[in-house]
C-alpha cells in the first residue's frame, strides 16, 4: 500500500502495479514517437480478382521503436485510441499515404484506417481535403476504411461526414464485416463503396462448411448492392480458388502479398511485375 497525493492509502496488485507502469511507459514513448519520425506505413496490396491486376493498397501502420523494435498496431493503436493521441497520428496517417500514393507510377487507391475517436475529431474532412490538395492527389484515389466501432456513436454526425467525404470523392468500406452485431443495418444505413470481409471467415473456409457459405452470402450482397467485396487474409491457394467461385470481387492477404515498406512496394509497381 501506498499513501497517494490525497493522503489516502491506495492498493495495487504489485502484477497490475507493473502492468500501469509499462503502460505509462509506452505512453510516454508514444508521445515522442511522432517527432522522431518513428512512425512508418507499410501497404498491403489489393488484387482485382476479374483481371488479376492490382487495385489498391491498404496503409499500415508500423511503429519503430528505438529499443522495443517494431511494435505492432494492435499494441499500441488501442491505447492511442484511448488517449487521444490517435488524433494527431491519424492526421500523420492521411498524410504520409496521399503523398507515398501520388508517387506511384500507376494510378492505384490508397486505403487509410479511420478509427472511432479519429472519426470523431471534428478534424477529418479537413484533414483529409487538405492532405489531398497538398499531395496532389485526386480524391478518387482515397479510399478510407471503418469499422463498426464507428458506427456506433453519434450515428448522425457519423453519416454526415461520411456523405462530405462521399462528395468529396473519398471512398468508404466497411472494415472487418461480420465481425461485429449489426454489419447488415450499417449497410442499410450508408452506401458503402466496399465490403471487407473479416479475415476469420477466410481462414474457417477450410475446416468449416459455414466459412464458405457465409462467403458466399457476403459476395451475393455485395453484389446486389453495387459494392465490391475484398477477402482479407487470403493465405492459400485453395482459400483462393473457393474466394474467386464464390465470387468476391478483390482478394488481399498473404498469398498476394504481405504489406511492404514503401521503396519494396514501388519495386513490385514497377515494370515487369506480375500484377
Ligand atoms: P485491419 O485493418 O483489419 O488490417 C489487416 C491486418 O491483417 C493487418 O495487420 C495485416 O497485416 C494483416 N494481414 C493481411 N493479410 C494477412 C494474411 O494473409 N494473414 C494474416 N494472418 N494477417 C494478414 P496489422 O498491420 O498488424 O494491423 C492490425 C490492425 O491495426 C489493423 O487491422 C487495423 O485495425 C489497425 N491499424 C493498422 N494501421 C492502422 C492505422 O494507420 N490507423 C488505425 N486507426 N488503425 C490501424
Ligand atoms: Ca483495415
Ligand atoms: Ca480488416
Ligand atoms: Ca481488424
Amino acid at each position: 500500500a501506498k499513501l497517494d497525493g490525497r493522503g489516502t492509502f491506495r492498493f495495487f496488485e504489485p502484477a497490475m502495479d507493473a502492468r500501469m507502469q509499462a503502460r505509462r511507459r509506452l505512453e510516454l514513448d508514444m508521445r515522442q514517437a511522432l517527432a522522431r519520425r518513428e512512425f512508418q506505413l507499410h501497404y498491403q496490396p489489393q488484387l482485382n480478382l476479374a483481371d488479376e491486376r492490382l487495385v489498391g493498397c491498404e496503409a499500415l501502420i508500423r511503429w519503430r521503436h528505438p529499443e522495443r523494435g517494431l511494435v505492432s498496431p494492435l499494441d499500441f493503436i488501442p491505447l492511442a485510441e484511448e488517449i487521444g493521441l490517435i488524433v494527431p497520428i491519424g492526421e500523420w496517417v492521411i498524410r504520409q499515404a496521399c503523398r507515398d500514393a501520388a508517387s506511384w507510377p500507376r494510378p492505384l487507391s490508397v486505403a487509410v484506417n479511420v478509427s472511432p475517436a479519429q472519426f470523431k475529431s471534428d478534424r477529418l474532412v479537413e484533414t483529409i481535403v487538405s492532405a489531398l490538395s497538398h499531395a496532389g492527389l485526386p480524391a478518387s484515389r482515397l479510399e478510407i476504411e471503418i469499422t463498426e466501432g464507428v458506427l456506433l456513436q453519434d450515428n448522425e454526425k457519423t453519416l454526415h461526414t461520411l456523405h462530405r467525404l462521399r462528395a468529396l470523392g473519398v471512398r468508404v468500406s466497411m472494415d472487418d464485416f461480420g465481425t461485429g452485431y449489426s454489419s447488415l443495418s450499417y449497410l442499410r444505413a450508408f452506401p458503402f463503396d466496399k465490403i471487407k470481409i473479416d479475415r476469420s471467415f477466410v481462414s474457417d473456409m477450410e475446416d468449416k462448411a459455414d466459412g464458405e457459405a457465409i462467403i458466399r452470402a457476403i459476395a451475393g450482397l455485395g453484389r446486389s448492392l453495387g459494392m465490391t467485396t475484398v477477402a482479407e487474409g487470403v493465405e492459400t491457394a485453395e482459400q483462393l480458388r473457393r474466394i474467386r467461385a464464390e465470387g468476391c470481387t478483390d482478394v488481399q492477404g498473404y498469398l498476394i502479398s504481405k504489406p511492404l515498406p514503401p521503396d519494396d512496394l514501388l519495386r513490385l509497381l514497377a515494370a515487369g511485375s506480375p500484377f
